[in-house]
């Protein structure tokens, strides 16, 4: 099993099926806040199955999202935490934003 650490905490980070876990239904990630779980869809067979055609990076963009939850929780913001908008914003945004800083050398 990996794990990565948000501010402290170490979440592990899993793969299951909507089989596994119910809640995949619905999502292709889930970021258990509690449990400190990140679960990642092994099967990734939701509605934009269509639109996955490199799995590794929709993968990795979902990891991001869930991983943006964990921080912003860690960080005792449960309300960006549960903010889908914010968050998928800085999961789209933060490489982008890596970049620029690099650049620039303020990272
Ligand atoms: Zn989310």
């Amino acid at each position: 099993m990996k794990t990565v650490n948000i501010l402290g905490t170490d979440y592990a980070i899993v793969e299951q099926t909507a089989e596994d876990n119910p809640k995949l239904d619905d999502a292709n990630g889930l970021c258990e806040i509690y449990s400190k779980e990140i679960i990642l869809d092994s099967e990734m067979i939701k509605p934009c199955k269509m639109l996955v055609k490199q799995p590794e990076l929709y993968k990795a963009k979902i990891l991001r999202h869930e991983i943006v939850h964990a921080f912003f929780f860690e960080s005792g913001l449960i309300g960006y935490c549960e903010n889908e908008t914010l968050v998928d914003f800085l999961a789209a945004q933060i490489p982008k934003m890596a970049k620029v800083m690099q650049d620039t050398g303020c990272l």
